[in-house]
């Protein structure tokens, strides 16, 4: 059996944050390769070091020396190297850094930093070799290369039983190092569990896996067990945001689980990840909730709509020469909707995409409607369930909430409604209660 771990920021933030990690680490065996992030936040307001890194860069490029945003970062590391009692001499370790810094002088290659020092000082302190993954995750063309990176990962952990290896960054084919979006080290920690063959890729976090719902709208919403990457995909992308989106993709094509794991509650049983081959009905018609506010929905009606050959090509055009993307589209006979983010309709897009969509397809009506929320309703099991958008829009309804849009996605795993911005808390709220407190 064959574990990789990936712990985020706060599990990192200082001494003894890592001593728990150590602990968890050591209390199985199976948990061989450890991937990191840099140190997060000990409190509130607290400065991530990535955040700290950004500016040390910013700092060099105006004065030419790494000023006081390194500082900071050398003074956390010293005192976590302090805490934790290591054989490690960080004062050598923290100067050679700044001066790769400054002569690479390269954003990339300063805020990757962060997670190589903690992934430094983390195989110190278990132990076992440090693997960098500037030699280990290949970046072409500012992107993970998907298979040779897996194929270069393997090789540097080949004879290895353990490693640590720092999350977060990679080099293209020259050495020059690049990094993912923000929150990478996810990705990071897959790509090491797709190259492993890995059983499971343990994803340690602060908070106990996923809820049903948003607990800033419900309170105490339940957990959810386990949900299938497809369910993940959908709740995240609505704004579910638990995991970096792009750290699914490497370990489905392989079927390796992933579980959500909190480093402070680590007996918690936490959040099954699994592919559709070990995915298994728990009995739930809904998995989820999951929405976002702020979208426009724009409506087009021309009569005999659907004997008109080519009339979504026109109107979706219009849309690529404007460089606008959408994200649904649900049609009728004689209609069809464009659902769009309304962040891309800024600077007189909005009035060029409706006079747009007048002359290209002449329809009777073209409408645009702002301020819509979208609210996810997802779960495999609503395509077992006689009647769950009849509960679904009665549920709505009885809090009198009028519904702009429907999209029901082709496979039947996922429900999304659109209503007024006003009304998104009120209607999250009827849905949960129907399909979470009257079950
Ligand atoms: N340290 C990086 C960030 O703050 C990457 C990560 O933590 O996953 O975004």
């Amino acid at each position: 059996m064959i574990k990789v771990c990936k712990f985020g920021g706060t599990s990192m933030a200082d001494g003894m944050t890592m001593r728990r990690v150590k602990e968890i680490v050591e209390g199985d065996s199976s948990r061989r390769y450890i991937v990191v992030s840099a140190p997060g936040k000990r409190f509130g307001a607290d400065v991530k070091i990535t955040d700290l890194l950004f500016e040390t860069h910013k700092t060099l490029a105006q004065t030419g020396t790494c000023g006081e945003p390194f500082r900071r970062v050398k003074e956390r590391f010293r005192v976590i190297a302090r805490e934790l009692e290591i054989g490690i001499d960080i004062e050598a370790l923290l100067s050679a850094t700044e001066e790769e810094i400054v002569r690479e002088n390269n954003v990339a290659f300063t805020v990757s930093r962060g997670e190589y020092l903690a992934g430094k000082i983390m195989a110190a302190l278990l132990g076992i070799p440090f693997v960098d993954a500037k030699d280990a995750v290949l970046f072409e063309k500012g992107k993970a290369a998907g298979l040779k990176s897996y194929v270069r990962m393997a090789e540097s952990l080949r004879g290895l039983p353990r490693a640590v290896i720092p999350g977060f960054y990679g080099a293209d084919e020259e050495g020059k190092v690049s990094v993912f979006s923000r929150g990478g080290s996810d990705v990071s920690g897959a790509i090491v569990a797709r190259a492993v063959g890995a059983d499971l890729y343990e994803n340690w976090t602060d908070v106990s896996g996923f809820l049903a719902c948003d607990p800033r709208i419900v309170d105490d919403p339940v957990r959810i067990r386990s949900l299938s990457y497809k369910e993940l995909r959908e709740l995240s992308y609505m704004g579910a945001n638990v995991l970096h989106s792009e750290s699914i993709f490497p370990v489905r094509e392989a079927d390796i689980p992933i579980r959500i794991k909190n480093t402070f509650r680590p007996d918690d049983e936490g959040t099954d990840i699994l592919p559709a081959s070990k995915y298994r009905f728990s009995g739930r018609v809904v998995t989820g909730i999951a929405g976002k506010k702020n979208f426009a929905v724009i409506f087009i009606e021309k009569s005999l709509m659907n004997t008109e050959i080519g009339f979504a090509r026109k109107i979706l055009t219009v849309l690529e020469r404007l460089g606008v993307s959408f994200e649904h589209m649900p049609s009728g006979i004689d209609t069809m909707s464009l659902v769009i983010d309304e962040a891309e309709l800024k600077d007189g897009v909005r009035e060029q995409l409706v006079e747009g969509i007048r002359e290209a397809v002449a329809p009777d009506t073209v409408r645009l409607f702002e301020n819509v929320a979208l609210i996810a309703v997802v779960g495999h099991g609503m395509s077992r369930s006689v009647g769950t958008s009849a509960r679904l829009f009665e549920a709505i309804a009885r809090v009198g909430v009028n519904v702009r849009m429907i999209d029901q996605g082709s496979s039947e795993l996922n429900i999304i409604v659109g209503v007024d911005n006003e009304n998104y808390e009120r209607t999250v709220k009827a849905v949960y209660e129907e399909f979470f407190k009257r079950e």
